[in-house]
């Protein structure tokens, strides 16, 4: 899996030099500065590639002690910004201890295994690269494919090619799997689900890997010698937690009617009439029980975890594994079981014990 991009979030009161900060150290204007208080209003992002860190996210947030009426919204948005950070840039001396948000922030934070990194306003851009290289969190390579494959085996990756996939490319985790593949000097056969059967007549693969929503599909075509796994289980061990997320799945079997489930996706985007999100997964947990299924797309991972019953998350493709980790803390802390899509799909269909785990 390519290494991911460091998330450095800069934190602290209106008007406290945030982003002229983060201008500085992108070397231009990304987000407006101005003299008048609350200038950045949502969280602004923007990839630069900075020495000794390599392509890191700079995350401009909006003051904390924004008064204005769209106030508690414009922190709320900021303090979920935390769930995606790799270090955080404190920004005093204007920060003032006993100003609640920001007392809050720094509790919160403190709480957090999240490196903290104070910055006063005149320290020079040389020294706060220093800082922020000395406590970076290292990053250990992690193969999707994690103890699935070695060098020369057979890999068939079934990918259907339909209306909902995108025009004229394959998705993201689809693209890596083959690149690791090819890395790892496995040999990559790309099939649909209609060509499915034709492929398996001419090789007998070592792994199947597909989309998890033709699961069931490609389990019934597959003989049961050859094991199978998915992209988004393979995402579940690169970014989540295989042994949480198949411990909850197991809290499918007691969905009651009335139950609520929250489906958390980590990225916005347009839904389509098949989403396997909001359309896929509801339409089979419905077949269990009468449930009732929120949606949370994006930043909007709920503060309040308590009324679910079980959370289902997406892969987190576009995720990195820190937001994904930081999701999977918040819902056990409030005691919610938590799974991804693959899994669930998996265990909906009753053929989790036959996927195979990275
Ligand atoms: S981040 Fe999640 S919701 Fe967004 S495209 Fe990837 S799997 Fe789907």
């Amino acid at each position: 899996m390519p290494m991911e991009r460091l998330h450095i979030a800069f934190f602290g009161p209106a008007n406290s030099g945030k982003s002229t900060l983060v201008n500085a150290l992108c070397g231009q204007e990304v987000s407006l500065v101005s003299p008048v208080p609350g200038t950045t209003t949502d969280p602004v992002r923007k990839t630069v590639e900075l020495p000794g860190l390599g392509a890191c996210v700079l995350i401009d947030t909006a003051g904390l002690d924004d008064a204005s009426l769209l106030g508690p919204e414009r922190r709320r948005r900021t303090l979920a910004v935390l769930d995606e950070t790799d270090i955080a840039v404190v920004l005093s001396p204007s920060v003032i201890p006993s100003e609640a948000s920001v007392s809050h922030l720094l509790a919160l934070l403190e709480s957090s295994s999240i490196p903290i990194v104070q910055y006063t306003r005149g320290e020079s851009i040389e020294s706060l690269m220093e800082r922020l290289r000395a406590v970076a969190p290292k990053q250990e390579e992690r193969f999707l494919t994690g103890n699935l494959v070695k060098a020369g085996d057979c890999v068939m990756l079934v990918m259907p090619q339909d209306s909902e996939a995108p025009k004229g490319r394959l998705i993201l985790p689809q693209v890596q799997v083959l690149r690791e593949l090819l890395d790892r000097g496995c040999n990559a056969l790309c099939c649909t689900p209609e060509s499915l059967a034709s492929a398996l007549k001419r090789v007998t693969p070592d792994l199947v890997i597909t989309d998890s929503q033709v699961f069931g599909l490609v389990n019934r075509a597959l003989p049961s010698s050859i094991p199978l796994t998915s992209f988004s289980v393979l995402l579940a061990g690169a970014k989540g937690d295989l042994r949480t997320f198949v411990e909850g799945a197991s809290a499918i079997d007691r969905l009651q009617p009335g139950d609520r489930v929250l489906i958390a996706e980590a990225c916005t985007h347009v839904p389509d009439t098949e989403d396997i999100g909001r359309v896929k997964i509801p339409a089979l947990l419905r077949k269990k029980a009468d449930i009732k299924v929120d949606i949370a797309a994006g930043n909007d991972f709920p503060e309040d975890r308590t009324p679910y019953q079980l959370i289902i998350h997406c892969g987190g493709c576009v995720a990195t594994r820190t937001l994904v980790q930081s999701r999977i803390k918040k819902a056990l802390r409030a005691g919610v079981p938590i799974t991804n899509y693959g899994i669930a799909i998996a265990k909906l269909q009753g053929i989790l014990e036959r996927i195979a785990l990275p």
